[in-house]
């Protein structure tokens, strides 16, 4: 759904009506309400596309909102067009958004707002260092960062002085993750961290703590990357507490990282990550949500294979476990070919078009709504993992697209010393048959194969490159009697002529 597009602003402090729940390991009853917050800086990640499920499926099991965040504040970095590709992607796995999309880049006010509160209540402080000097003060130190030089100084906040967050030096900040238990931060490894730069822009760290805030979420689910800046979220947060509304903290939960096959994380430079690119190839919705779903989640009963509907009822974030998930390419594959077999005949054909339509085959229309289609769709089904593959299974027919494989036809024509033999007595038996059917073309070649004592799969072998061009595809006499007669013969002909 597109629908909201337009929607952006902020809520103001607007109160949610509180929902009783009681398995979300949530104390007091509040509304769920989650959000995906994806960054416009490149193709949406499939690990993007993970968490957005998550949050969407644990909203709708609990009546909840699942929320749409543009987090778009690096202006360098973000693209429009990455926009879109969110949006399309979330449509796409049916990941449907009940607000939003809201944009970080429009709220700018209310982190000002609370970098003022924070300000007044100093629980940050002006600083005037430059990097420079920060590294010459901490040269050699093993633990190099922010050394607290300005914490002391009482500078008055102004331009080109950043605002720090004052750290409590002793102690520890807890995370309450629902994943990964309580995890303990000692205060004394985190920085006085910056809230707001030199020029005054409030810096990412503390915009997100302000839209959840303002937002009302109740769990934040994400990436496990995000871990490590959690502690200094929950500081801000407390600090804005303390200042003014207090809001409950909203509970985590960081869901464990992807990884490939060599173990490590998966990155676009490694690995296909994007999820328009799985789109591209063919993959259906609903194979890659189930697939999506395992990473890192499994079935109550350990089912592979389950609906949205089934995910809705039966996720539990208790039961994501914290180790890697590996992302493996191969079992989605046969996620998706499973998916593609399940379907009748008619929708896959509208998978097909659908999917022709939007990679722009000029063929795909007059090719998927043929009859010669309609006998052939049964056997492309059986054997296609991802629709990508659609093509080269029928594209034979038409004579605009046949083409021979020169690899194939070196192999089983070129190589073969009784090729020319096989080809001009089976052209021979074909022209004379009254019924052309796959039935009466096999029985030709049985008798051309008998001739030479040789098995039926090696004599089809030369008959098959010539007519399909190709040594793999679908059953030869099925596909012939598709072809049609005159294209069959015209093709053995031209096989022979090249022959000499
Ligand atoms: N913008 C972050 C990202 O794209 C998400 C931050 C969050 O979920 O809190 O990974």
């Amino acid at each position: 759904m597109r629908a909201g597009l337009s929607e952006t602003g902020h809520l103001g402090h607007r109160r949610v009506n509180a929902q009783p729940i009681d398995d979300t390991g949530n104390e007091s009853p509040r509304r769920v309400r989650v959000r995906i917050a994806p960054s416009p800086t490149g193709y949406f990640h499939v690990g993007g596309a993970r968490t957005a499920l998550y949050n969407w499926a644990f909203a709708r099991q609990h009546g909840g909102d699942f929320i749409l965040r543009i987090e778009d504040t690096d202006a360098e970095r973000n693209r429009e067009e990455w926009v879109d590709g969110i949006l399309d992607a979330l449509s796409w796995i049916g990941t449907d958004w009940d607000e939003g999309p809201y944009r970080q880049s429009e709220r700018g006010a209310l982190y000002q707002a609370a970098v003022d509160q924070l300000s007044s209540a100093r629980a940050v402080y002006a600083c005037d260092c430059t990097r420079e000097m920060v590294l010459e003060r901490t040269k050699g130190d093993p633990t190099p960062g922010y050394d607290g030089f300005c914490r002391d100084r009482g500078l008055e906040r102004g331009p080109g002085r950043a605002l720090r967050f004052a750290v409590p030096k002793d102690g520890v900040t807890v995370v309450h993750d629902l994943i990964r238990g309580d995890v303990e931060f000692a205060n004394s490894t985190i920085d006085d961290f910056v809230v707001a730069k030199s020029n005054g822009d409030a810096l990412f760290v503390l915009a997100v703590v302000v839209d959840d805030r303002d937002m009302a979420i109740s769990h934040v689910i994400r990436a496990e990357e995000h871990l490590p800046t959690t502690p200094k979220a929950v500081m801000l947060w407390e600090a804005l507490n303390s200042g003014g509304e207090t809001i409950d903290l909203p509970v985590f939960a960081h869901l464990p990282v992807l990884v490939n096959e060599q173990r490590q994380k998966i990155s676009k430079r490694r690995d296909r990550v994007a999820l328009e690119d799985y789109e591209a190839l063919g993959y259906l919705p609903e194979a890659m949500d189930n697939y999506l779903a395992l990473l890192g989640w499994s079935a109550p009963g350990g089912e592979e294979f389950f609906t949205l509907a089934d995910l809705v009822r039966d996720f539990a974030l208790e039961n994501v476990n914290h180790s890697p998930a590996f992302f493996d390419d191969k079992r989605l594959l046969h996620f998706n070919g499973v998916y593609l077999r399940s379907l009748t005949l008619e929708d896959f054909t509208d998978r097909v078009r659908q999917w022709a339509a939007r990679t722009g085959d000029p063929l795909g229309e007059e090719l998927y709504s043929s009859p010669t289609w309609q006998s052939l769709a049964p056997l492309v089904q059986e054997r296609v993992a991802v629709l990508s593959e659609v093509p080269s299974y029928v594209e034979f027919i038409f004579g605009s697209r046949f083409e021979v494989d020169e690899a194939s036809y070196d192999k089983a024509i070129g190589r073969d010393e009784l090729a020319g033999k096989i080809l001009s007595e089976s052209r021979k038996l074909f022209a004379e048959l009254n019924l052309w059917d796959a039935a009466s073309l096999k029985e030709q070649l049985e008798a051309v194969a008998a001739q030479h004592d040789r098995k039926l799969g090696k004599a089809q072998a030369p008959v098959r490159v010539a007519t399909l061009g190709r040594s793999v595809g679908l059953p030869l006499f099925e596909s012939l009697e598709v072809l049609g007669r005159d294209e069959t013969l015209e093709r053995i002909d031209a096989a022979l002529a090249r022959l000499g």
